[in-house]
């Protein structure tokens, strides 16, 4: 089944040649029912490829593909695999270019704007975590004269990593990379909407490392990802997705007493002061909504309160920015905003839009539709700006991930703080002002995993990542999600007496 690891920037081409198949023990294996699922184009309607349709029997080898490998991988010297992960970084860099088309052409999500910047910074990961294997180090610790107190980081064996189509390639490099450094094995579920660019991933640095330290299964949740999750040799848990799912998968995490790390939804406030600088603002209420990306974001600042005295002009600049943005084909240079993802997605964020306006707020949609008629089946909303919604709506206590802002109005520094902290999530949340007391005072009462001001919001691999309240358990990126997440820490005397 092999495909060339040569540069293939047909993405059309190379999807047809990844079709039916998933990769484990260092090749690719088709799935072991025979049986596949369509991959969308979503800008087009037309089926690009046949992912292979992952099952319990397919997790059971990639699991022990992934068993197979794993200890003589933790017994390579911690330097050594630091040095193998860089090098993936490296292979994957070379790759940038066609694994962001093939990006675009699974999600919708645009070449230019979005696509391209993505699988640029795939190789940051690797390279960021290969650099810190020396890190993974214990300590000695002051107990009695006569015993020696020691730590030391050991690897917690098979890793199965669950992830959703938003950012596919970063959250899965997220994963896999520190998992690798600190000596596990990981076998990867990719989301069913996004297969392809993954598998790739995949496929390129198994170039780099042993068969069986990084697997990969494309298909659905509940037949694929499930019994990933309750596999017993599986010995923890990393996933990103809805809370829905990631209450599901914590419960079977519960029932084997495995260590769960969850990455999960988001409906981040942005605050912006009557003393905002007003451009500054409107470039990050656009970079932080992710139009770009259709909404489709964890941390998309979908709740801005602005305030009263700027509230009207501010409106008004963002309407007329968001609608200078062009949609259209995702693989086409000019094309500022791509597709949403599926036709459920589609449902969902065109459901919420009537949801908004009979809930008795006002939309303001922005940005024409595609004119071309190849496009005509594709999967587009036009950006939809809301005010006069009240932050209890549903649109604005809901997570809608689609091209949806609420805009609310503020004049009492109290209410809204009590307000951006009144919802279920607490993903991220910014403030805009130039007034430094404000700044720090908010900072530290938003209740929110990563909270920014006068800025939006990054992904970087050396950050720690991630949500409290509904949005998630434990950090991801770092050397803390790195030491936390993929070692045990264990504790050894000894008696010299
Ligand atoms: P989802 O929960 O529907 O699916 C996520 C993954 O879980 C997919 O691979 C899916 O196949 C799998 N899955 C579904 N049912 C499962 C089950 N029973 N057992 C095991 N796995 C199962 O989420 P989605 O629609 O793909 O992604 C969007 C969600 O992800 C949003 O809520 C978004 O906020 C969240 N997200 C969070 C972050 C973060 O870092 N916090 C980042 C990106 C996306």
């Amino acid at each position: 089944m092999s495909v060339s690891t040569d540069l293939q920037l047909d993405p059309f081409a190379l999807a047809r040649e990844l079709s039916g198949k998933h990769f484990f023990g260092g090749d690719f294996r088709p799935a072991s029912s025979g049986k596949g699922f369509p991959v969308v184009n979503p800008a087009t309607g037309e089926t690009v490829a046949e992912a292979a349709f992952g099952e319990a029997a397919d997790v059971d080898a990639a699991v022990a593909a992934a068993v197979a490998a794993q200890k003589e991988w933790a017994k390579r010297p911690v330097r050594e695999r630091g040095k193998l992960v860089a090098e993936c970084g490296r292979v994957l860099d070379a790759h940038k270019e066609e694994i962001a088309k093939l990006i675009a052409l699974e999600t919708g999500k645009a070449l230019r704007t979005e696509s391209r910047v993505e699988a640029g910074v795939l190789s940051d990961a690797f390279v960021f975590f290969g650099g810190l294997a020396p890190e993974l180090k214990g300590e000695t610790i002051p107990f009695n004269p006569t015993m020696l107190t020691m730590t030391v980081r050991e690897p917690v064996g098979v890793v199965g990593a669950i992830i959703p189509w938003n950012v596919p390639l970063l959250l899965m490099a997220l994963k896999i990379a520190p998992a690798m450094v600190a000596g596990n094995a990981v076998v990867v579920k990719s989301a069913e909407e996004a297969p392809l660019a993954v598998l790739r991933v995949v496929q390129l640095i198994n170039t780099v490392i042993p068969a069986g330290v990084v697997n990969i299964l494309s298909g659905y949740g509940p037949e694929c990802g499930a019994p990933l999750v309750a596999h017993k040799d599986v010995k923890k848990v990393t996933f990103t997705g809805s809370v829905e799912t990631g209450k599901i998968v914590y419960k079977t995490a519960a029932e084997k007493l495995i260590p769960v790390t969850l990455e999960l939804g988001g409906k981040s406030p942005m605050i912006v002061c009557g003393d905002a600088d007003l451009d500054q603002a409107i470039a990050g209420a656009i970079a932080g909504m992710r139009f770009t990306r259709q909404g489709q974001s964890c941390t998309a600042s979908s709740r801005i309160f602005v305030h009263d005295s700027i509230h009207d002009a501010f409106v008004e600049k963002l309407k007329e920015k968001v609608n200078a943005m062009k949609m259209g084909d995702p693989l086409d240079e000019s094309t500022d905003i791509g597709t949403i993802v599926s036709p459920q997605q589609l449902d969902r964020v065109q459901s919420y839009i009537a949801i908004g306006k009979e809930g008795g707020a006002t939309p303001h949609v922005c940005s024409a539709m595609p004119s071309d008629p190849k496009l005509t089946k594709g999967l587009y909303v036009q950006p939809h700006i809301f005010t006069g919604v009240k932050n209890s709506d549903r649109i604005a206590q809901e997570e809608i991930f689609g091209p949806v802002c609420c805009v609310i109005r503020w004049t009492d520094y109290e209410e809204v703080i009590a307000q951006a902290n009144d919802t279920e999530y607490g993903l991220a949340a910014t403030i805009w002002t130039r007034d430094l007391k404000v700044a720090m005072d908010a900072v530290h009462r938003l209740e929110a995993g990563f909270v920014q001001v006068n800025q939006n919001l990054v992904v970087q691999p050396n950050l720690s990542y991630g949500g409290v309240k509904s949005s998630g358990l434990g950090k991801e990126a770092s050397l803390e999600a790195m030491l936390e997440h993929f070692t045990h820490k264990k504790t050894i005397i000894i008696n010299m007496k």
